[in-house]
């Protein structure tokens, strides 16, 4: 590995990554070396203290009990945290967003405390959220609609310091009835988004890729695939 090989943290895949989402890591690297950059993936499981060195980090989505795993290992290797203070974008995906939060209540009724690195909190809803999902982005640098699909229980409420990522125009999103989708807060962007969510959104894996490559901006890529898919995705909203 070089100096600039740009190094992706792949956090707790063993048990965090429903719906594909480990894709999104593989969806990072690829673009890198599409433009001809060193990029490499780092595991990180529960049998691995949590690096803060790394360029960029992703979680995935998990079912109760895995999350509530994924929750007391993060609490106890705070490595996420410190490399989120020193402004390495991290991406969180539907449960994380919930162990990132300050506390998340299970399906069960149970209150599990997160790590607190964005100001929400998570409580089961009525129904589970299931279905396409589409928004209009809130986020500077974000033009495109977004676009992934959610399977969600948990309703997640903003605090003060949390920004949403978009506006729901299909689909449920966040789920307390604000018609928010996501949170972003310093450098961490979570979604309620599978799909991979960067696979369906290249513009956000390059917003990603951009601050972790500390450029301002990176050329759109030539894949005529993707902007298919987008296509078909975004006419489930019309
Ligand atoms: N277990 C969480 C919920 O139902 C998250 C689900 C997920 O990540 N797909 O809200």
């Amino acid at each position: 590995m070089s100096e600039s090989t740009v190094r992706i943290g792949l956090v707790l895949p063993d048990v965090m990554g429903t719906y594909g989402d480990n894709g999104n890591a593989l969806i990072l690297r690829q673009r890198l070396r599409m433009r001809g950059l060193a990029a490499e993936i780092v595991e990180i499981t529960l049998a691995d203290p949590v690096p803060d060195s790394l360029d960029v980090y992703t979680l995935g989505g998990a079912e109760d009990s895995a999350q509530r795993l994924a929750t007391r290992h993060l609490a106890r290797y705070p490595g996420l945290q410190k490399a989120a203070e020193r402004g390495a974008p991290v991406l969180a995906i539907c449960a994380a967003i919930q162990v990132l939060g300050h506390w998340y209540e299970t399906s069960a009724g149970e209150r599990v405390d997160g790590i607190s690195m964005l100001d929400v909190t998570t409580s089961p809803q009525p129904t589970r959220s299931i279905g396409e999902v589409i928004t209009r982005p809130l986020l500077d640098g974000l033009t495109q609609p977004l676009t992934g699909f959610e399977n969600h229980r948990g309703g997640t409420t903003l605090g003060s310091a949390a920004a949403a990522l978009g506006r729901v125009t299909h689909g449920v999103g966040n789920g307390v009835g604000d018609g928010l989708e996501g949170v972003v807060q310093g450098s961490v962007i979570s979604t309620y988004m599978h799909g991979p969510v960067l696979a369906r959104n290249p513009e956000l894996a390059d917003l990603l890729l951009a601050r972790a490559t500390g450029v301002d901006a990176l050329a759109p890529l030539p894949l005529d695939e993707v902007d298919r898919l987008r296509r078909e995705r975004l006419a489930v909203g019309r």
